[in-house]
């Protein structure tokens, strides 16, 4: 047994300093980016926030509204041809969404099926809880070699070996992330996980010395979140729980008590193994949650308040781009986020 001493953070245990600035208004920064994918070679411009591919919030509505922002939405793995035929306005949505996919041999059969009939998707989402197996890294190197062209999403790993790993068998994107996300168990069934802004910054610091790129995903509770994913070095920043209980998400509404509610769940929680595979296999526990997320109405209200957010950290830091926001960054460590005292 060995253990780590050096000190790992999370989202909670830093703030931005504050720095002096030139900028004079929030709405002058710039959010958009534009990458190149180490291997697709693919460019892509646009807001770099993706919807996660869970149950009520990558799915195509969410979709349409996250293009609009020119942010990408990676579809739930559930989205099969029958789906997006029936989708008429796919094609002007196509260059933001992603295609969800596990490990499997019929994974790989259903992503040919899909591709063949939509050849225009560009991102490919190959998507396992826990990213640390080989089987997982010879997928995404079959995957890399049957379509050199696509941007393959991997995931989820929260270590620099692994990063390098999952890029070195063919992965443009890393997908970071292990136990931090809001509807997640895995921390409590397994004690398993990793803080998670180090987690992005040690990735990110892995993926860009190989020209790849990285997603921060999950943990995010707030706008101040998802710019400290950004100023630690993310590329995009990936939500599950901020985006869900919106109408365009379509999830289960629930009246208690005179307020409206949406249930949301993990992907791995024992709701979804019903909903989608008929239960739990008997050598698996259930590794996330089901919860009533309060009604929020339309979703780019949230977005546009998102964007606000992270605006407006940009002016703090004196950052006129989101390009510029890690460099412009200094997080100082905290042990009080924020104060409570009318929210308990
Ligand atoms: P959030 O933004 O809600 O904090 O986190 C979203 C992320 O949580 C997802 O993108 C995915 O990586 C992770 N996630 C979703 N469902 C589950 C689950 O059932 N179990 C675990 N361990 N993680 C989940």
């Amino acid at each position: 047994m060995r253990i780590e001493e050096e000190l790992k953070l999370d989202y909670t245990d830093v703030l931005f300093r504050p720095k002096r600035s030139t900028l004079s208004s929030r709405k002058d920064v710039d959010l958009n980016r534009t990458y190149k994918f180490k291997y697709s070679n693919n460019e892509w411009s646009g807001i770099p926030i993706m919807a996660a591919n869970m149950d009520g919030v990558g799915e195509l509505g969410v979709a349409e509204k996250m293009s609009e922002f020119n942010m990408i939405t990676c579809l739930t793995k559930q989205h099969d041809i029958k789906k997006l035929k029936q989708y008429k306005k796919i094609k002007s949505i196509y260059k933001n969404i992603a295609l969800s996919i596990g490990i499997k041999k019929e994974d790989f059969d259903n992503l040919d099926k899909l591709l063949k009939e939509f050849n225009f998707i560009k991102f490919i989402c190959i998507d396992v809880a826990n990213g640390y197996s080989e089987r997982f890294s010879k997928f995404i190197k079959s995957v890399r070699d049957k379509y050199p062209t696509k941007t393959i999403i991997a995931g989820n790993v929260v270590t620099a070996d692994m990063t390098q790993e999952l890029v070195l068998n063919g992965a443009d994107i890393v997908k970071v992330g292990i136990g931090p996300g809001s509807v997640c168990t895995t921390r409590i069934q397994t004690g398993v996980g990793y803080p998670q802004l180090s987690a992005v910054m040690e990735c990110a610091d892995a993926a860009h010395g190989l020209g790849a790129h990285i997603i921060a995903d999950g943990g995010c509770t707030c706008p101040g979140d998802v710019a400290k994913g950004f100023g630690g070095g993310a590329d995009f920043v990936m939500l599950g729980g901020m985006l869900a209980g919106h109408d365009e998400g379509r999830g289960k509404v629930v009246k208690s008590n005179g307020s409206k509610f949406i249930e949301f769940y993990g992907s791995s929680s024992l709701e979804a193994n019903k909903k989608h595979y008929g239960g739990l296999s008997d050598y698996r526990s259930s590794e996330g949650r089901i919860v009533r997320v309060k009604y929020r109405g339309k979703i780019k209200d949230t977005i546009s308040n998102i964007l606000g957010g992270i605006r407006s950290s940009c002016t703090y830091v004196g950052a006129p781009s989101l390009k510029q926001l890690s460099k412009c960054t200094t997080f100082v460590r905290v042990s009080n986020q924020f104060n409570d005292t009318f929210l308990k």
